[in-house]
């Protein structure tokens, strides 16, 4: 069921707030398909010499307003400095934007997707990745509207440096933390997940796992609680965003 929890945005208006965000700080902004007539775009920022590369993407569920906010605040507030290559999809779901859904207008959930490519959003996303080399970073922005705090998954198979934990002390200062010890059936501690058994084993992927297989050894997918001011979310996603950014980056 496609239940309409969040009031729509319109994604074309959103779409070209982000576009113009991203010419102003340097950004290429390219469509790299479409969908409802919204296109699908890409912001993508290389600085010369070595630098972190980084791939930040928001607004696969439609129902999650505060993700692509978070990103067009950080593009406007010049967080996206020279100080890495920058990878940016903001809004990955402009269907679901557009009608406060989770799912596109076909009823597909987009974060399922990545294996099986049924969607022509996902397909089309795919096939961007795949001209890009691997990130060094790959932080997938969402929100939960069962979850009365913030929290985040890590893949970090290589067993690189944790970012978790000092996103989850930036947050923690002014956003709550889920406390619970199962969240989405899965260990909790501390408002971190760390899935345990090899996810690329599973029927369904969603973009981290596809990222961990084919483009990157440390993601986050970032959580924060729709039960909460849409303005104090943002503020929760830009923190932990910045904190990431900032340690992938020293
Ligand atoms: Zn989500």
């Amino acid at each position: 069921m496609a239940a309409v929890k969040a009031p729509p945005l319109d994604p074309i208006a959103l779409v070209s707030r982000l576009e113009s965000a991203g010419a102003k700080a340097g950004f290429k902004v390219e469509a790299f398909g479409s969908a409802g007539g919204c296109p699908l775009i890409a912001l993508t920022k290389r600085t010369g010499g070595p630098r972190p590369r980084i791939y930040l993407s928001a607004g696969i569920h439609g129902d999650e307003p505060a993700p692509p906010q978070s990103l067009l605040a950080l593009l406007e507030g010049g967080e996206f400095d020279a100080r890495a290559t920058w990878f940016i999809c903001p809004l990955l779901n402009p269907e679901g934007i557009a009608r406060g859904t989770r799912e596109n207008a076909s009823g597909l959930d987009l974060n399922r997707d990545y294996r099986h490519l049924e969607s022509p959003e996902i397909r089309a996303h795919v096939r961007w990745l795949e001209r890009h080399p691997n990130f060094d970073l790959a932080v997938c922005v969402h929100e939960d509207w069962e979850s009365t705090g913030f929290y985040l998954y890590e893949l970090n198979p290589a067993k690189r440096p944790s970012l978790a934990e000092p996103m989850i002390s930036a947050v923690s200062r002014f956003f709550p933390i889920d406390p619970s010890p199962l969240i989405e059936g899965r260990e909790a501690k501390g408002g971190i997940i760390r899935p345990v058994g090899n996810p690329l084993e599973r029927e369904k992927w969603p973009e981290a796992i596809y990222l961990q297989a084919h483009h990157t050894n440390l993601s986050y997918t970032l959580e924060s609680a729709s039960a909460l001011a849409l303005e104090r979310r943002i503020a929760a996603l830009r923190a932990a965003l910045r904190t990431a950014i900032a340690r992938i980056c020293a």
